[in-house]
This record gives C-alpha cells, structure tokens and sequence, in this order.
C-alpha cells in the first residue's frame, strides 16, 4: 500500500533526479554523481543472483559509492534495480555498508559472508517501499521523456508499471 504523502514525496524525489538524453539508469548515474561531487560505480556481481539475496546493494566509503547488481538482470529489470538503489541514495537511507565492509567483502566474496552482512544491514520495509517507488516513478519519468527511444523491453516495463498501478489502487 502506497499513501498520498509517500507517492507525492516520492514524485518530487524522482522529478528532481537530473534527467536527459539518452534516458537511462547509466546517464543518470554519471550526472548524479557529477552533481553530488562523488562517483558512482555500478558493478556487476555474480553472488547477487542467488534467490533470498537483494539485487542491489549500494555501499558508501569515504569517497565513493558502489552500487552492486545482480549480473543476471538485463533490460528494464537492471534499470529498476539501478533506479532502487539511487533511491536509497537520494532519500538519504544511509549506505548497506562501510567502507571496512567493502575491503572485507572484495577480497573474498563468499555467499556465506554475503548473507551474513546482508541481514546485518537491511532497510526498514518503508525504506524499501521508497526506493522501490522513486525507481518505478522514475522509469515511467524516463519512459515518458523518451517518446522517440522507447526500452526495447516493454513487457519489462509494464510489469513495473502495473506494480505500481496495483500499489496505488490498493491506497483508499
Ligand atoms: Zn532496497
């Protein structure tokens, strides 16, 4: 369920993200992290496909943030996944890990200690509900824009679109 205030809060989060051609999640990541004076790596990992794992995890250190995804996700679906973790980025959510985190994760990225790290610093399920909707608003602000190159999977962004349809019925 979605309220009034949480969609209209999220609007805003996804109208001020800083958009252009070519709209895409790897656009945006380059002019977001132009404008916040840190980069943003986007890195694929193959750990992240296993089934009770998130499929992006963003981690903070002192100059950088890394946004992790699941290698298996293409298309729309690692738009989206990208697009969710920006939003914990923007609303401020505070980073799944530290910088002494990440220099534990590298060397020897084992699912055990993945699992382990990941339960240890989940969001709260309003946080997640957020990012989740400052994704979805913001693919539908990308979809719109881009009336001339439209995603190619459009079954993909339908889906998205239909989830926050149902979540926005749900709200009486
Ligand atoms: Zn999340």
């Amino acid at each position: 369920m979605v309220s009034r205030q949480l969609l209209r809060s999220c609007q805003a989060t996804a109208d001020a993200l800083p958009l252009r051609e070519p709209y895409s999640s790897a656009q945006l990541v380059d002019d977001l992290a132009a404008a916040r004076g840190r980069p943003i790596h986007i890195t694929p990992l193959t750990w992240l496909d296993g089934p009770s794992l998130p499929c992006g995890v963003w981690i903070a250190t002192g100059d950088t943030d890394y946004v992790f995804i699941a290698k298996g996700a293409t298309g729309v679906h690692r738009e989206q996944i990208v697009l969710h973790e920006i939003g914990h980025i923007v609303c401020g959510h505070g980073s799944a890990g530290s910088s002494e985190l990440l220099e534990q994760l590298m060397p020897n990225i084992n699912p055990a200690t993945i699992h382990k790290v990941l339960s240890r610093s989940s969001y709260s399920q309003p946080q997640e509900r957020e990012a989740e909707l400052v994704a979805t608003l913001a693919l539908a602000r990308m979809s719109r824009l881009a009336t001339m190159t439209r995603p190619t999977d459009q079954s993909g962004l339908g889906a998205a679109l239909g989830r926050l349809d149902r979540a926005l019925g749900a709200d009486g």
